[in-house]
């Protein structure tokens, strides 16, 4: 079934009675070539487990199902339920979970689902919790890849340089955990509704050793965020927000013992760098 052909999508989604839902982020595919490309970039074929989040009528899930060992597909909207049964129904290797992601325990889903084979994870993501859906995907610590479809505008964050102006938290917490690369850009046009913005695949290969050694990831976490919370300010005055009681002076000293200038602003620090200045902070927390 032509799953990303206009007149199938309205025909079949008219007869099930099924309306877009905006505050669920439904965008769905109108272009073949877009999660024909999902599937074949993000290498999956039968050795291969994947999650897809957000199938909609399921044009890439059907790409994966053709490709996967195994395919789980978390869908939220409960009215897609009988649409999805019509479209998919031929696969024997596809299980669709309706519930929301978010409240999933994914490693546990992964261990269970997809035993022995290699787990990725695969998605046009809903827009409106991109942010939530990588974070659960990268802190569950299961995947060899996750591809996914993200507004191209915070797929050049997570790719961003020190130094720039996209680069932040978000940035940190995503290449600690793996390396991001965009792989195509994925007009407006690919989709009904259309969105307001341009999309981008990323693809996420997530590091089997981490970037650089770090001592403790909750201290180091809360020292990049506490770092970004202001951007006009100095790296110290962004610490003085979470690790005030330290005192400015013990800060400055943190900063410089990690070879930094006491005016460098946290934008400019790498994963390597945020690493010594948690440890830093850590020696005076003790
Ligand atoms: N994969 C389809 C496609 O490419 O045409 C649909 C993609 S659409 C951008 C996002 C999908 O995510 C929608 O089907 C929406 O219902 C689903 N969704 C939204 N929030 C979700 C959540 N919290 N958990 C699981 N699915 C969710």
């Amino acid at each position: 079934m032509e799953l990303t052909n206009l007149s199938v999508i309205k025909d079949i989604l008219t007869r099930h009675g099924f309306h877009f839902s905006k505050s669920k982020g439904q965008n769905f595919l109108t272009q073949a070539w877009v999660p024909q490309r999902i599937a074949e970039d993000a290498g999956v074929d039968q050795s291969c487990g994947v999650l897809e989040i957000g199938p909609g009528m399921g044009p890439l899930t059907q790409q994966l199902c053709l490709r996967a060992g195994k395919v789980v597909a978390v869908e939220v909207d409960k009215k897609l339920q009988p649409v999805l049964a019509e479209t998919l129904g031929e696969f024997d290797n596809l299980q669709i979970i309706f519930d929301d992601v978010l409240k999933q325990d994914i490693p546990s889903l992964v261990r269970e689902q997809f035993g022995s084979l290699r787990p990725k994870a695969c998605a046009n993501l809903p827009y409106y919790i991109t942010s939530d859906i990588l974070a659960a995907l990268l802190e569950a610590k299961c995947f060899e890849t996750v591809t996914v479809m993200v507004q191209k505008e915070v797929a050049q964050r997570i790719c961003a340089k020190p130094g720039t102006e996209a680069y932040g938290a978000f940035t940190v917490f995503c290449q600690y955990h793996a390396v991001p690369e965009i792989l195509f850009d994925v007009p407006a046009g690919c989709f009904i509704p259309q969105p307001k913005v341009t999309s981008a695949v990323l693809h996420l290969t997530v590091r089997k050793e981490p970037v650089c050694p770090i001592g403790d990831e909750k201290l180091f976490f809360r020292v990049v965020r506490a770092s970004f919370a202001n951007r006009r300010k100095t790296l110290v005055n962004g610490l003085m927000s979470a690790f005030g009681q330290l005192g400015k002076e013990s800060l400055l000293g943190c900063i410089t013992a990690c070879g930094l200038p006491e005016n460098v602003r946290g934008e400019n620090l790498s994963i390597a760098q945020f690493a010594a200045l948690a440890d830093e902070i850590g020696k005076l927390l003790a």
